[in-house]
């Protein structure tokens, strides 16, 4: 039962095979005996979530009801879920309970669908590991002993091992992607813009995008369907009309164009994840494609830029963390600025205080133009690098990160190898355009994902891709051993 698409649950809803509440509590059950060994949630919303299920049972009953409705899904602690408990992967906010609900999480809810909770993330979403959380780490179903990636790395955990059929994400420089790749799920960074961030709890304004993670990408496809689209609560959601993401799913791949960027496949990325890769381009030859070597000169300045722009924003977007509105206070200040001061320090973990520390940094005047602006310039030449090569091909593919899952604790105390993690990630969120992480084989046991990179708002297309792979593999099918087990 935790391994049917949304489609199929939908169904079995519909035709009252099972109550949206039995596979509440199927889910829940699922979450009690085996999160304990993966951390993945935060926040379990166990008596919301019931409520939620039985009002979806009489929605359905009316006949009232959409492909979400009473399906049991997850959000990343980063979205503002009004009345429960949202802390960020922060000690900062481990007291806070939004007055609000962010329009992703309320979109979904008014789809009917049921809220199991809030999954564990890297502080802040500061991380690729999902070792940077206050809560402690994820660990990855796969392997107990690797990360699950980060910063969505719960939400991935929890869709990989059964505990929730679908997930929220966000996504700043690969924090969708990227645990999707490690965890063997799909997941979808769409276009900045397309989904609104009115209630995300922002990292990097101008980077961040919120996603649906999911077993597959037709189930991807249901949770756009409800996500995507204009929010005049979001200054930057695009007046783009939202696709209809479900109906070119079926559409076949005869005469598309894929580019192969050669700086993707260069130095640094393991051998055999570059094998399961191009297998997986040979398929889609296979399906009628034709593919050609392209080039995104810029690829290498991609991790400079974004580890200036993204601590930039960070540093500004923190700032209202002062211990004052909401959030952490430390106990009997002396003044104004020892609670300044000391809040901010208990609050933040080390990484995010080093972020801030950069970004202030790159910011302060006499540094400005030498770091923040030339970040900018390059960031418009990344985007460039883009624009040129999608209109020469329809789509890029290429590997979402250059190794498998690594050991928890292997670097940790090396952020330089942490940062070259995000290498085939962070120039998509530079650019803005949208892309796909889909199971596409297995390195030592370990899940290996394929990036899918499209034009802006083609993300019905990249679905339709995705799924037409996925109709063709069985990657996105293959379970955990230790998901089983309950
Ligand atoms: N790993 C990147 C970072 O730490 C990306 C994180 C994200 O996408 N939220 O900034």
């Amino acid at each position: 039962m935790f391994e049917q698409s949304i489609a199929t649950l939908a169904q079995q809803l519909r035709d009252k095979e099972i109550s949206s509440v039995e596979l509440t509590r199927l889910f829940l059950d699922r979450i009690q005996a085996l999160d304990p060994q993966l951390n993945s949630f935060i926040t379990i919303s166990d008596e919301l979530a019931l409520q939620q299920a039985k009002a979806a049972d009489t929605a359905i009953a009316n006949g009232s009801s959409s492909s979400l409705t009473g399906i049991p899904i997850a959000h990343k602690d980063l979205f503002c879920t009004q009345g429960v408990l949202t802390t960020c992967g922060s000690k900062m906010l481990n007291n806070f309970i939004p007055p609000y609900e962010s329009t992703v999480t309320g979109r979904i809810q008014q789809a009917g669908a049921v809220m199991l909770g809030k999954t564990n993330m890297d502080e802040f979403a500061m991380g690729s590991s999902n070792e940077n959380s206050f809560y402690g780490a994820v660990k990855n179903p796969w392997n107990l002993n690797k990360v699950p990636g980060g910063s969505s790395g719960g939400s991935a955990a929890a869709v990989a091992a059964g505990l929730a059929v679908a997930a929220t994400g966000t996504d700043t420089g690969g924090s969708i992607r990227q645990p999707a790749s490690f965890c063997g799920i799909t997941g979808l960074k769409p276009t900045y813009g397309r989904v609104s961030r009115f209630g995300m709890i922002a990292y990097a304004s101008s980077l961040d995008q919120g996603g649906p993670m999911a077993k597959s990408a037709e189930d991807c496809a249901h949770l756009m369907q409800a996500i995507a689209g204009f929010d005049d609560k979001d200054s930057t959601s695009s007046e783009t009309p939202k696709e209809d993401y479900l109906a070119n799913l079926n559409a076949p791949l005869a005469g598309l164009k894929i580019g192969l960027p050669k700086e993707y496949f260069g130095d640094g990325l393991d051998t055999k994840v570059a094998d399961t890769i191009m297998a997986a381009v040979k398929e889609f030859e296979k399906l009628g494609a034709t593919v050609k070597e392209v080039s995104l000169p810029n690829l290498q300045l991609s991790i400079p830029s974004y580890y200036v722009i993204a601590p930039s924003e960070a540093s500004s977007n923190l700032s209202r963390f002062d211990g004052v509105r909401f959030g952490h206070r430390c106990d009997d200040p002396k003044d104004l600025l020892d609670m300044y001061t000391r809040s901010r320090a208990e609050g933040f973990g080390t990484e995010v205080q080093k972020r801030i520390m950069v970004g202030t940094y790159a910011l302060s005047e006499g540094y400005y133009d030498a770091y923040y602006l030339k970040a900018q310039k390059i960031r418009r030449l990344i985007k460039e690098d883009f624009v040129n090569t999608l209109n020469e091909v329809d789509v890029i593919m290429g590997p979402v990160a250059p190794t498998t899952a690594f050991d928890l604790g292997s670097k940790t105390n090396d952020p330089v190898a942490m940062y070259l993690e995000d290498i085939y990630t962070l120039s998509v969120n530079l650019a803005g355009i949208p892309a796909m992480s889909v199971p596409a084989g297995f390195v030592d046991n370990m899940p290996v994902g394929l990036q899918i990179m499209g034009n802006y708002f083609a993300e019905a297309k990249l679905l339709n891709i995705a799924h037409q792979y996925q109709q063709n593999t069985d990657w996105h099918l293959q379970t955990p051993t230790m998901a089983k087990g309950a």
